[in-house]
Order: structure tokens, then C-alpha cells, then sequence
């Protein structure tokens, strides 16, 4: 039970109430920065462009590699077809039947370098195709990678300024706590813990401030003629009759 109370005490009391809302205050707008939930969303989505890039430009340069591939195939080809056709312009096949192998082969191999060359003009399209998705990609990642940094900045300011008005108040709380007697904060901190982080409240034109309930005159007038320690009857905070 908390011995006789000085009113001192109690309005001190009320100050120290006032640090500690605007600390809790401070403490809830620091977990709640609407700035650090979306610089949350925007890091997610960097994480999956990311992986979108390296899959876009994986893609990419394996239409790269075909390419090469089957223009290396078609050069194999042309060559073929150069020395099979030297050999029979150049006079040194007299062989009718030698001939017209020799012009077989050449009709075989232009027929299956055209094949190749309609495989390649796919593979062309296809690697335009990776490059416009690769590039669409690189362009957002690039934004959203500059979105995240501008983000990650403005936390980092808001939080310092939090931090340095966190300071002030509980600076201002270790001034005023040895002011009040040590019983008399420990029900007040038992109090705060049970109602919403209040365990004192004014009594204001006969209205509780905790709870906003208007006391009964009489009670107001028997709470005036006590004074001491108080407790409202509605929502049992210390009451500090004004
Ligand atoms: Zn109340």
C-alpha cells in the first residue's frame, strides 16, 4: 500500500506519465515507418528481378552460343561445297558417273545447309527476344535498385531523428523518476503495463483523462477533500486532480 502521497509527487508523476507516452509514442512510430514497410516490399521485388536477370541473361547467351554453333556448321558446309564443286569445274573428273555423285553430294550438302539456316533464323529471333526481356528487366531492376537505396536512406534519417527525440525524453525520464517515491512508481508501472502504457491521469473539470469518464460530483468533491493517492473508480489509473 502507497503511504501518504505529496502532491508534488503526483504532478511529477503526471510529468513522468507524459515522457513515458511520448517515449511509447516514439517507439511505435519507429516499428511503424510506412517508409520501411514499403522499402521491405520494394527489396523483395529487387530479390526477384535479380534472379529474373540472371535467368534473362542465361538465356540469352545460349542463343549467342547456337548461333555461333550453327553458323560454324554452315561455314563447315560452304567449304564442303567449294572443294566438291572445284572438283568438278576444274576439269579433273572425267567420270560421268563420278559427276553426277559429285553433284548429288553438292545438291545433299546446300539442302542441309539450308535446314541449318532456317534453324539459325529461329535462333536469331530468339536471342532478340532474350535480349528485349533482358533489357526490360535490367531497366526496372535498375529503377527499383535506386528506389531501395533512396528508401534505405530515408529510414535511416527517420530512425536517427526518432532515436535523438528517444534520447531527449528518456533523459528527461531519469530526471524526473527519483522524484517520486519508489512505492509509488512501482504501482504506477504495474498500472502502465495493465492500461495501454497509462498509470496516471489528470482529473480535468471532474472528467478522468485516462479514461475520459466524468466522476460523479461527489466523488470529484470527496477526491478534492482526501487528496493523497487516488485511484479512478472506472479505470483505476492514479488520479492527479488538477
Ligand atoms: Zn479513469
Amino acid at each position: 500500500m502507497v503511504a501518504n502521497v505529496e502532491p508534488a509527487a503526483l504532478r511529477r508523476l503526471l510529468e513522468l506519465q507524459q515522457e513515458d507516452s511520448a517515449i511509447k509514442q516514439l517507439l511505435h512510430r519507429r516499428e511503424s515507418l510506412p517508409e520501411a514497410r514499403e522499402l521491405l516490399e520494394v527489396n523483395e521485388r529487387l530479390a526477384e528481378l535479380t534472379s529474373d536477370l540472371e535467368i534473362a541473361t542465361k538465356q540469352f547467351e545460349e542463343a549467342g552460343r547456337e548461333q555461333s554453333r550453327l553458323e560454324g556448321e554452315i561455314s563447315l558446309i560452304d567449304e564442303k561445297i567449294g572443294r566438291e564443286e572445284q572438283r568438278m569445274f576444274s576439269g579433273g573428273v572425267s567420270n560421268p558417273k563420278e559427276l553426277s555423285a559429285l553433284q548429288a553430294e553438292v545438291e545433299s550438302l546446300k539442302r542441309k545447309k539450308g535446314g541449318i539456316e532456317d534453324h539459325l533464323l529461329e535462333i536469331l529471333v530468339q536471342k532478340d527476344q532474350a535480349f528485349a526481356t533482358l533489357e526490360s528487366i535490367r531497366d526496372e531492376h535498375g529503377i527499383t535498385e535506386a528506389r531501395s537505396k533512396e528508401l534505405s536512406e530515408t529510414v535511416g534519417r527517420l530512425t536517427e531523428d526518432i532515436e535523438a527525440d528517444l534520447g531527449v525524453h528518456r533523459d528527461q525520464r531519469d530526471k524526473i523518476a527519483p522524484d517520486i517515491p519508489p512505492d509509488l512508481l512501482t504501482l504506477y508501472d504495474k498500472i502502465r503495463e495493465q492500461k495501454a502504457g497509462i498509470g496516471a491521469a489528470a482529473l480535468v473539470g471532474g472528467t478522468c483523462e485516462g479514461c475520459h469518464t466524468q466522476l460523479p460530483a461527489k466523488e470529484v468533491e470527496r477526491l478534492r477533500a482526501e487528496g493523497g493517492l487516488q485511484r479512478c473508480d472506472n479505470c483505476r489509473r492514479i488520479l492527479v486532480i488538477a
